[in-house]
């Protein structure tokens, strides 16, 4: 099989879950939808457009590789050492600061539940 790649902007016609800040994608809202082919098979995901316009910042400030990065990035930053979590969502913070909101307020909801 051929490894491939896609990525397309659409507007939500319902309400989904975006999978890296784990928070609703809004119905009318745009988002990205990214689909691709690897070795263990075909996988697609939904993301706010900015959320996945920040992965290349996050991969960044978290000085990994983007293979490293799963696409769930909230439960990566969960699993992290709370600076280097901390660290990274202060550097992405000006940049993109609704995305940072977004991935507070889920890691909050947990640590609330725990
Ligand atoms: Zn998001």
């Amino acid at each position: 099989m051929t490894d491939f790649y896609t990525f397309r902007l659409l507007k939500a016609r319902e309400q989904y879950q975006c999978e890296a800040c784990r928070s609703p994608i809004p119905p009318g809202t745009i988002y990205a939808q990214v689909s691709g082919a690897f070795e263990k098979g075909f996988w697609h995901a939904k993301f706010h457009a900015d959320c996945h316009a920040a992965w290349g910042d996050f991969v960044e400030a978290l000085g990994c590789d983007h293979s490293e990065l799963g696409d769930y990035l909230a439960d990566e930053l969960e699993v992290m050492s709370p600076s280097v979590a901390r660290n990274a969502l202060n550097v992405v913070r000006s940049t993109y600061p609704d995305v940072v909101a977004r991935l507070e307020a889920t890691l909050h909801k947990r640590n609330d539940h725990k």
